[in-house]
């Protein structure tokens, strides 16, 4: 069992993963770990305002909210709070079931909350005129002057 992660920063994914070690990748926005309890599974922690955010304070990383390893059998399940694993009790039938339910409804809840921010921008873009646009409402504004100077 890790009690204590240390940390590396990468641009390519390993194949292998050390135990007791974060591999975080800014650049695909994924932690990933050996499974705390020893199991060997790989943890793919994706970071985003949905699912998990991390902390890094210059020394050590926090990761929120809780790693649940409920799809693995040791269904694991630990905070990492400063590169420390402090051990959570394990997930019950019950919990696992709400928790997935919970991360689904926050991930909807999240992309709602982007398609709202995204519909304004989406209609600005179907306002802005493309050049042939631009140049027919010229050329009909040159032929209003036109008529009105007749
Ligand atoms: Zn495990």
């Amino acid at each position: 069992m890790t009690t204590r992660l240390n940390h590396v920063f990468i641009d390519t994914i390993p194949d292998e993963l050390e135990e007791g070690k974060l591999y975080i990748s800014t650049r695909f926005r994924v932690i990933m770990h050996s499974c705390c309890c020893g199991c060997k599974n790989k943890v793919v922690t994706p970071l985003s305002p949905a699912r998990w955010k991390m902390t890094f304070n210059g020394s050590s990383i926090s990761i929120s909210p809780s790693i649940g390893n409920w799809n693995f059998d040791c269904k694991s399940h630990y905070w990492i709070q400063n590169s420390e694993v402090e051990w959570a009790r394990k997930w019950s039938e019950n919990e696992v079931a709400e928790g997935k339910l919970f991360e689904r409804e926050k991930r909807e809840e999240h992309f709602k909350k982007i398609n709202k921010e995204k519909e304004p921008t989406i209609e600005d873009n179907l306002k802005i005129p493309n050049k042939e646009q631009v140049k027919q409402s010229l050329l009909v504004r040159i032929k209003n002057i036109f008529k009105n100077l007749k």
